[in-house]
């Protein structure tokens, strides 16, 4: 059975509470993921201020889900105001999302500065899904998944079509090599099967579908669940 790699990205959405809340409502309702759990991998991207709380409660209900944050800096520790190390996010996180089309877009996050985020990611041991929106888009030497992410489906309900984001994903693999690349926009429990039976598509990247804790357990297992 092929192995799903599902990263689930609450943005800048919830409160420590709330995340607590999540985690939760997560545990609850994670009896229907029972002999599920080896054919996934899942990480959620969290903001920094919840990391260490989500981190302790999955740990605390022994939930085998990885913690990501959404940011790093791409600088070393110093007199950078506001900026959260590599270093720092591995205390409580081994995973980083970089690249995200919001970044790009609403913090001017260039190709330049992303390179130096994961070159900083790595160095501080962690690991990194990286976005695009295209396959023509850059992607930084050592990361460990690419997600291709085409802006007009993020958060729009319309998605790629399947057989054209396996198209991409394929280009992707060849151009750069990488291992996992999946797939994110829009994707939810109805059409995340769709997606991760293609054949290059190694999961999924859902932001929305991920804010609730039993929506996202209802996409784990449709994605892992043969039709
Ligand atoms: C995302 O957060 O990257 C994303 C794809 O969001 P959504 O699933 O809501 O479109």
């Amino acid at each position: 059975m092929k192995h799903i790699f599902i990263a689930g990205n609450w943005k800048s959405n919830k409160t420590i509470g709330e995340s607590a809340a999540w985690v939760a409502g997560f545990k609850e309702k994670s009896i229907a993921l029972e002999g599920k759990w080896e054919a996934l991998t899942t990480v959620v991207c969290v903001p920094s201020l919840s990391m260490q709380t989500v981190k302790e409660a999955l740990t605390a209900a022994a939930l085998p889900v990885a913690v990501a944050s959404q940011n790093v800096s791409a600088y070393d520790e110093g007199a950078y105001t506001g900026e959260v190390t590599g270093k720092m996010v591995k205390e409580v996180a081994d995973w980083v999302i970089i690249g995200h089309s919001e970044r790009r877009k609403y913090f001017g996050e260039t190709d330049e500065i992303l390179k130096n985020k994961v070159e900083k990611a790595k160095a501080a041991g962690l690991k990194v899904i990286y976005c695009v929106p295209d396959d023509a888009t850059v992607v930084p030497p050592g990361v460990d998944v690419v997600g291709y992410e085409p802006v007009w489906a993020i958060g729009t309900g319309k998605t790629d079509s399947p057989e054209n984001a396996n198209s991409v994903v394929s280009n992707i693999k060849s151009k750069t090599g990488a291992a996992i690349v999946i797939y994110g926009g829009s994707v939810t429990a109805d059409n995340v099967a769709t997606f991760v039976a293609q054949p290059a598509i190694d999961g999924v990247l859902p932001g929305g579908a991920s804010l609730d804790p039993e929506k996202y357990i209802r996409l784990l297992a449709a994605a892992v669940s043969n039709p």
